[in-house]
């Protein structure tokens, strides 16, 4: 049940009360809201402002009792009904509160609509400064793509990641492709990649026609495992076809074990590429994450922990290859009066106007960290007691910068991570699994994946366990609080039961 209003009785009312004393029982509780119930309690209609001002206008005088009022078959929950239904209910009668009442017909709460409006896992936070960068777009005609923002934001992203040059593109993708076609990613050729990500993370190694092999996660970090990029490299060495790239992914905002990954790529010679899209502002060792990779890369995609509504950037020491990318970016245009081409770029660049979102968000970057960083410290702190949850964790030496909130659920208290998110949703609640890694995908299920151990594959079970919560930097406390509250109880229940 929503976290609704529990102490009901200060809105009950009986028929033998005045229109006066009600005016002032409604003044009282200030909900706009009254119940209108027998001598056992039982609920008989409800009374609003509305209906009280209807009663006056019709003749009534201050001191009719309510007796006259007249029938209406109030709406209402029953016990155990979910946030769903309640917002169905409320949408479809107008209305911002529904009594809760037992099979005796009396009220044990009262149901807001701010109790059940739906909580989203993470979205767009904007800051102050946006709108000044967007509306100089727009005062200066710069609504071509390109220009200052563009060129602004490019120089900002790569001093805060402390990397030399950076080319702002069209999405956090489009940066993973472009980082591939520069390390002459071409068909035939191998491409390493950590399995427990998002999809966009391997989607490049196809679009240039190379062959993914997937490398599984470790425990202390839950991103790729060195001990399964060195087997896999290994082997791969032996058989004399090593990759083109190793891509390694810093999922929710935990940079990997980027020491050990850099140490095995160094000794092959391997480039390594970061895809960094859920990390900004994370660290290792007390370096940003997207500045250990020969490019890496960042997205503003709408749920990322900054945005641009859609966007990406592709960083690296490299001032070579960031003109390159802008040039493969725009087309691959050659410098000509006219236009000259001598091979196939792509339309990947950011717009102006967006760049200018992203400045006025790069601004509240630490702000929004450290406000996911209290969300998820709150999660944790609050839910403890149960010790259901094991958080994601976060090894000596590195920061996350907790872009979403991600726990497993302990194997021996009878609780399915589908339990929990079903249970969430019921009260509007959008919670969702860990990503699905790459290897159980069934576009890949002819890809050849290299386990943490022989007989231990981490990301499965992270997989099957894990859930993300809510984590967005505005969903505010109150909504926390109707979180904690719905894991609260399914968590007692497990533990109970
Ligand atoms: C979001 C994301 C991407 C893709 O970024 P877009 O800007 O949406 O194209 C790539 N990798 C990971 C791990 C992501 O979370």
């Amino acid at each position: 049940m929503p976290t609704e209003i529990n102490d009901t009785r200060r809105f009950e009312i009986e028929e033998a009360g005045t229109i006066r004393q009600a005016l002032e029982q409604l003044d009282r509780t200030g909900q706009g809201l009254l119940l209108l119930v027998d001598r056992d309690r039982r609920l008989l209609r409800t009374i609003s402002d509305g209906d009280i001002r209807r009663m006056l206008l019709s003749g009534s005088d201050l001191d009719t009792a309510l007796a006259s009022m007249g029938d209406q078959k109030p709406k209402l929950m029953a016990v155990g009904h979910t946030a769903s239904d309640a917002l169905r209910t409320m949408n479809e009668e107008s209305i911002d509160h529904l009594p809760v009442v037992d099979e005796n017909r009396r009220v044990v709460s009262i149901v807001t609509r701010k109790d059940v409006t739906p909580i989203l896992l993470s979205t767009p936070h904007l800051g102050e400064f946006e709108q000044e960068y967007v509306a100089e777009a727009f005062r200066t005609n710069w609504i071509a793509p390109l220009g200052p923002n563009v060129d602004a934001f490019e120089r900002e992203i790569a001093e805060y990641v402390g990397v030399s040059h950076a080319a702002a593109m069209s999405s956090g993708t489009a940066a993973l492709h472009v980082a591939l076609r520069l390390l002459d990613v071409a068909p035939g050729d191998i491409v390493f990649c950590s399995s427990f990500t998002f999809i966009a993370s391997a989607s490049p190694i196809i679009y240039q026609g190379a062959q993914p092999v997937f490398i599984d996660s470790e425990r202390e970090s839950w991103n790729m495992s060195p001990r399964a990029l060195s087997r896999a490299m290994k082997e791969h060495a032996a058989k004399g076809k090593l990759p083109k790239a190793v891509i390694v992914v810093h999922l929710y905002g935990q940079t990997a074990d980027l020491q050990a990954i850099q140490a095995i790529c160094d000794e092959y010679e391997v480039p390594l590429v970061e895809d960094a899209a859920e990390s900004l502002g994370g660290t290792y060792q007390g370096r940003m994450s997207g500045s250990f990779g020969r490019l890496s890369v960042f997205s503003f995609n709408g749920n990322k922990i900054i945005t641009t509504s859609g966007g990406g950037m592709l960083v690296s020491d490299d001032e070579a290859l960031i003109r390159r990318a802008r040039f493969l970016s725009t087309q691959a245009r050659e410098p000509a009066p006219h236009y000259e081409h001598t091979m196939i770029g792509y339309n990947y660049r950011m717009s102006n106007v967006l760049a200018g979102i992203g400045r006025g968000q790069l601004r509240v970057l630490d702000t929004r960290i450290a406000e996911r960083r209290a969300l998820f410290e709150r999660y944790r702190r609050e839910l403890a007691e149960f010790d259901v949850l094991e958080w994601m964790p976060e090894p000596e030496g590195t920061r996350s910068n907790r872009w979403l909130t991600a726990a497993t659920i302990r194997r021996d208290v009878g609780i399915s991570s589908v339990e929990v998110l079903g249970q969430l949703a019921k009260q509007n609640i959008e919670g969702r699994p860990l990503w699905k890694p790459m290897h159980l995908q069934p576009i890949f299920k002819d890809a050849s994946f290299y386990p943490h151990e022989p007989d231990d594959r981490v990301s499965d079970d992270l997989f099957t366990r894990g859930v993300c919560l809510p984590s967005g930097s505005n969903m505010g406390i109150d909504n926390q609080r109707r979180v904690i509250d719905a894991l609260a109880r399914v968590f007692s229940v497990a533990r109970a039961g």
